[in-house]
């Protein structure tokens, strides 16, 4: 046997953040974690968005500990338990008030899983088969939830997926799919009212996905179900207008096709409320979650509207749907993150940390725009000598890589996604220090300025 062969050889060629920053991690508490080497970073990765309060948060740990003392059971399905049961009890306490009288199903444990049975859920109601989602969407890696994908990259070599999905552009307020850009606006956007071209751009989105679910001349079937995430994440960090929004909502409701929010990574305070499509006005027929509510271990669920509890039982079903551990680290994190006020304090450090970045990074004309929500924000970087047709410059792929490795330099592990790649994403555990935020504005206009050309 070839057992001289290191483990990270033996990993296939589709792992990526181990690839792209070479450490070792050995060590984490709150925001910061430690490599083999003793040199500590600061999270922004934070499990990609899973650990709302961060590293070791001495509410889950104890909670975990507690789980391991009483010799509970590790996992049981579907039978109920306590942790299941308090889970659940500290979960819909805090719903959104269209959901609270909702029912909740185990799934996965990833978000792709979740989404799937929302999918499935929405087809088996309605009858219908249609599916329409947004360009730069993301939810999940399953061939069902990559007929949803915006990222034609991501599908494209796997030939025919789900049929009969629809993607409509996604109402952006910078690089708009509707041409009207704020122009010379390099640090602006990411504001909650958005410009007046992102006003104009979710007007015509809108107008379009009534046209979509509404007008036979389009073609399009009413579908079963339109999936969508409040605020893009692994498309580039684009929060989606308030005014989008009620389109979407009125329309979806008019046409008897369910809204799904995939609130996988925005979800339990994330984007600065604790529920980002509550916070615009989306009202979901089915609520899709996972990543911060199971406190960072493997947790997914959906939550739908009493009404639409008509399907078959076992028709959506997994071994791993709510494993005890999860279960308790996840009702500690919920619990946590409304104690602490974590959402509203996700606003605050959010709105300052993005002035920041944006005035650490005055004037350099490699910044497009600094967007995002709460602590929910990006980056995204380009390249000033290659302006497209409509003005705006190509985003620059390779410099947003060149960026993540100086940071982590730094000492600052960030993420990179949106159109190639471009997008310095920074996704801190909710409990990150005031200081801990100044010292990745810092690290960031440092990274930029020791890959000046
Ligand atoms: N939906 C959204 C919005 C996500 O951000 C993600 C993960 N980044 C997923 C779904 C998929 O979740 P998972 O990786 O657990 O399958």
């Amino acid at each position: 046997l070839d057992s001289d062969v290191p483990p990270r050889q033996r990993e296939s060629s589709a792992r990526s953040y181990p690839r792209r920053l070479p450490v070792t991690l050995v060590w984490g508490r709150g925001a910061m974690v430690r490599d083999s080497g003793g040199l500590e970073y600061i999270d922004c990765l934070a499990g990609a968005g899973a650990l709302a309060l961060g590293h070791h948060h001495p509410a889950v740990d104890e909670a975990i500990r507690d789980i391991l003392d009483r010799g509970a059971p590790l996992s049981t399905l579907d039978l109920p338990t306590p942790v299941r049961d308090r889970f659940i009890e500290e979960l819909f306490r805090v719903l959104p008030p269209g959901l609270r009288d909702g029912r909740i199903l185990f799934c996965g444990p990833t978000g792709a899983d979740a989404v799937e049975a929302a999918v499935k859920l929405a087809r088996t109601v309605t009858g219908r088969s249609g599916l329409l989602a947004f360009g730069g969407a993301y939810h999940g890696m399953t061939q069902g939830t990559l007929a949803l994908t915006g990222r034609r990259s991501a599908k494209e070599p796997l030939g025919p997926l789900l049929p009969d999905v629809h993607h409509l552009p996604f109402p952006t307020s910078y690089r708009s799919p509707f041409g009207a850009q704020p122009r010379s606006e390099p640090h602006g956007g990411g504001g909650r009212s958005g410009t007046a071209a992102g006003g104009a751009a979710s007007g015509m989105a809108g107008r379009l996905v009534e046209w979509a679910l509404g007008d036979d001349l389009s073609g399009i079937a009413a579908p079963a179900a339109a999936v969508a995430e409040p605020v893009q994440g692994e498309g580039g960090v684009h929060p989606m207008p308030a005014m989008f929004a009620a389109t979407l909502r009125s329309a979806t409701r008019q046409a008897g096709t369910f809204l799904i929010a995939d609130e996988v990574q925005t979800g339990l305070g994330r984007t600065g409320a604790l529920w980002a499509s509550e916070a615009i006005g989306l009202d979901p027929d089915i609520l899709v979650l996972s990543k911060a509510i199971g406190g960072g271990l493997p947790l997914a669920v959906i939550i739908h509207k009493a009404v639409l509890d008509g399907w078959q039982p076992g028709a959506h079903a997994g071994t791993f749907r709510g494993s005890t551990l999860a279960l308790a680290a996840g009702a500690a994190t919920i619990r946590e993150v409304v104690r602490a006020g974590l959402a509203e304090r996700a606003d605050t450090l959010g709105r300052r940390f993005m002035e920041d970045l944006r005035t650490v990074a005055a004037g350099d004309p490699r910044i497009g725009q600094v967007r995002g929500r709460g602590l929910m924000v990006g980056v995204e970087l380009v390249d000033p000598e290659s302006p497209a047709a409509d003005g705006v410059p190509v985003a620059d792929g390779s410099l947003a890589a060149a960026v993540q490795r100086q940071m982590l330099q730094h000492g600052v592990i960030v993420e990179v996604g949106g159109g190639r790649d471009a997008v310095v994403r920074f996704l801190p555990p909710l409990t990150v220090t005031e200081g801990q935020l100044d010292r990745v504005v810092s690290a960031f206009g440092s990274a930029l300025a020791s890959v000046r050309a």
